[in-house]
């Protein structure tokens, strides 16, 4: 009778394991209005749209082959990004390939689900492969919240400055680790029919950790990645540039929903050089603090 009662107590243990794992809770440590609230999509310059949410920037690249997506927002955005890629006349299921400025939830959360549903390729910086693997759970420092966003296989393993090609398209990847391990940029050239544009869709890195970097075990070279980002960012040459959050490209001030066609308005290099001159500041700050504690 007893012995029974434990086999029956273990047996319920062990069912409730392993309907956690076949279920994979996600955990996303946080939501804000301004990432769940809708926003209206837009042409941004020649063959680039905005489809994200009023602050989780998902970025549509169109071609004669099907189309490039960066960036999901979180696990509910699918419904959004769906309906914002048909408002603007395209095809999801035209997705053919699927990508991520970091591999964190807030730009991951749906992408899931939408590789499931159009059967795009998943390409990622090779450093960020593991925590998609994960559903986030191996990231340095969201890892302790589990699983964040739902895990996805990639297809390609992308290196500084390689080339992610598709119709008469090329997008070079450019390596910015530090806020995740495998955090990246993308620079293109799209054209229009006034002229052609260099677009730079950027990762800013900005700290996640509230630890001392040289107590960061799971991640060692955190402090040396991030000096080498603010260097590399500061050398890259283009006409306009976005990116992974609209706040941190002022996007609300540069472009009001039903504003007409307007490229000139993503002009902004004094833009970019502050708010990297900015993250700058704060990582020597946080060096200093780092040093003194
Ligand atoms: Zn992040």
């Amino acid at each position: 009778m007893f012995r029974n009662l434990f086999h029956n107590i273990v047996l319920a243990a062990v069912l409730s394991i392993s309907i956690t794992v076949n279920a994979q809770k996600i955990n996303e440590p946080k939501t804000t209005a301004e990432w769940t609230a809708t926003y209206q999509p837009f042409r941004i310059v020649g063959n680039l749209y905005y489809v994200g949410t009023y602050d989780l920037s998902c970025y549509l690249i169109t071609t004669t082959k099907g189309n490039i997506l960066i960036n999901t927002g979180l696990a509910a955005s699918e419904s959004q990004i769906k309906s914002n890629i048909e408002t603007l006349g395209f095809k999801f299921s035209g997705t053919k390939i699927l990508l991520t400025t970091q591999a964190h939830y807030d730009h991951m959360g749906a992408m899931a689900a939408i590789k499931q549903n159009t059967g795009a390729q998943m390409m990622v910086d090779e450093k960020d492969a593991d925590v998609l693997a994960s559903g986030g759970n191996s990231d340095y420092e969201l890892g302790h919240y589990g699983t964040s966003f739902k895990p996805v296989k990639s297809d390609r393993l992308l290196h500084d400055e390689d080339t992610i090609r598709l119709g008469e398209m090329q997008l070079i990847i450019l390596h910015h680790p530090g806020h995740t391990k495998g955090s990246c940029s993308f620079l293109f050239t799209v054209k229009d029919d006034q002229r052609s544009y260099d677009v730079l869709i950027a990762n800013m890195p900005t700290i996640v950790t509230d630890k001392k970097f040289t107590e960061i075990t799971a991640y060692p070279g955190i402090a040396g990645d991030y000096a080498y980002t603010f260097m590399a960012m500061k050398n890259i040459k283009f006409d306009l540039w976005l990116a992974s959050h609209a706040s941190q490209f002022k996007l609300h001030g540069k472009h009001k929903p039903g504003d007409a066609y307007n490229p000139a308005a993503f002009i902004d290099q004094v833009g970019y050089d502050t708010a990297l001159n900015d993250l700058q500041k704060q990582y020597d700050e946080k060096l200093k603090k780092d040093a003194q504690q």
